[in-house]
């Protein structure tokens, strides 16, 4: 990682030292940085201004509706990963767009989303036969994701919907079995998605091997979905490959381009703020316990896994003091990595977590009687704003009947 990268989470807050910026609130809390959001927003709205592509916002990534007004004006709509999200979707993002997948959808479900949707994509010819005729009578768009088999990240296999026998997408020879000439009429687009915090070489890799599994079938169609996972946001991102990419495929094909990212909207626009409770040592190891848990609060931690950049902190051994960061949970492996600092960590002491708007507050969960962190927002004018107020009921609800 290149030094502008490790600096690159905490660089909305203009240098200013986020444990005197969030001291006031008590930890663990969430913070997001609203300036950060606009800043990614424009980045996105300007090369949707330049190609003419359309950007929807993943909200599997980041759904903090408190905010949805503030992305509104830099988006063409959100993308729903089933009932729940194009419900959100319609009730906080209003007048925009509305685009669904889902890997199957339930029966029971299907007449409400007919109610939120203007997109609705299905993962298998099986699902469009089922659904498709029925969306196409509400005046639906129609679409069929397909698998590209073109693999492009390597380490984050649960990441990767190209991994052979992947569940996700009709792969080519799965439509030549299934795909009947009645279902291809009923289709208004294709969309794929392969990519995870990629930049647009792993695009312009995909783009052509979508070229040549499904080149000759595009034609026929209106609208290209890219998916989501592109790091667009990200410093370095190469931004003009991205455009020629768009811009082959617009003119090559005669298609719509929409996109779908999660992440390049609430890149590095937030932060998790927590507090040492303990800092017991076992042999070599010097362990800090904080009140925060990465099995809960991070889950991306353990499940991707990643080491999340830390305010201040170095790698293992590269500073006078190195710790393991814990959880307070009775999990062992609920551990967010080994960092290291100039002085020695104290009982009470704050520490800052960057890029932990994205993944987290909308994966969160509430194990081991853990509570849920608050989630705060960081205005523009520099104010803390709280617009959360979680507390027990969050966790007895959802494990029975008592309200
Ligand atoms: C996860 C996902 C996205 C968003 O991915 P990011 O990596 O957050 O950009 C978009 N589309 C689909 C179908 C997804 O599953």
């Amino acid at each position: 990682m290149a030094a502008g990268e490790t600096r690159a989470p905490f660089a909305a807050l203009c240098g200013k030292d986020p444990e005197k910026l969030f001291a006031e609130i008590p930890t663990p809390a969430y913070i997001i940085d609203e300036a950060q959001l606009r800043r990614n927003g424009e980045i996105i709205s300007d090369t949707a201004q330049r190609t003419g592509a359309k950007f929807l916002l993943a909200q599997k990534a980041f759904s903090n509706y408190d905010l949805y007004s503030l992305l509104a004006p830099y988006l063409t709509g959100t993308e729903a990963s089933g009932l729940f999200e194009a419900r959100l979707g319609a009730e906080e993002m209003k007048g925009k767009e509305i685009h669904v997948f889902c890997a199957a959808y339930r029966e029971r479900d299907f007449d409400e989303i007919l109610r939120y949707a203007d997109h609705i994509v299905f993962n298998s010819p099986h699902q469009l036969k089922k659904f498709g005729a029925l969306a196409k009578r509400f005046g639906k768009s129609v679409g069929l994701r397909v698998n590209p088999e073109c693999s492009t990240q390597n380490g984050h296999e649960i990441y990767d919907p190209c991994a052979p026998g992947s569940r996700l997408g009709t792969t080519r020879e799965q439509w030549d079995a299934l795909m009947t000439e009645d279902l291809c009429a009923i289709l208004d687009g294709i969309h794929f998605h392969t990519l995870c915090e990629q930049d647009s070489d792993a695009l312009e890799t995909t783009l052509s091997a979508v070229d040549k599994k499904f080149g000759d079938l595009l034609p026929r169609i209106k609208w290209l979905n890219f998916g989501g996972g592109h790091h667009i946001t990200r410093i370095g991102y190469d931004i003009q490959r991205f455009e020629r990419c768009v811009r082959y495929v617009q003119e090559k094909w005669d298609v719509e381009v929409y996109l779908e990212p999660g992440e390049a909207w609430a890149l590095n626009a937030g932060y998790l703020v927590t507090s040492v409770l303990d800092l017991p040592k076992n042999g070599s190891t010097q362990t800090a316990i904080l009140d925060m848990s990465a099995a809960c609060h991070t889950p991306d931690v353990i499940e991707m896994p990643y080491r999340p950049m830390l305010y201040g902190a170095g790698e293992a051994a590269e500073k006078a003091f190195t710790y393991r960061l814990g959880g307070p949970t009775c999990l062992s492996g609920d551990v967010i990595g080994d960092y290291s600092f100039d002085e020695p960590l104290t009982e009470h002491q704050r520490l800052t977590f960057g890029d932990m708007a994205i993944y987290t507050t909308c994966k969160n969960n509430t194990f081991n009687g853990m509570p849920l962190p608050d989630i705060w927002l960081l205005c523009e004018t520099g104010e803390l704003k709280k617009l959360t107020d979680f507390g027990y009921p969050d966790f007895k609800t959802r494990l029975g009947s008592k309200r």
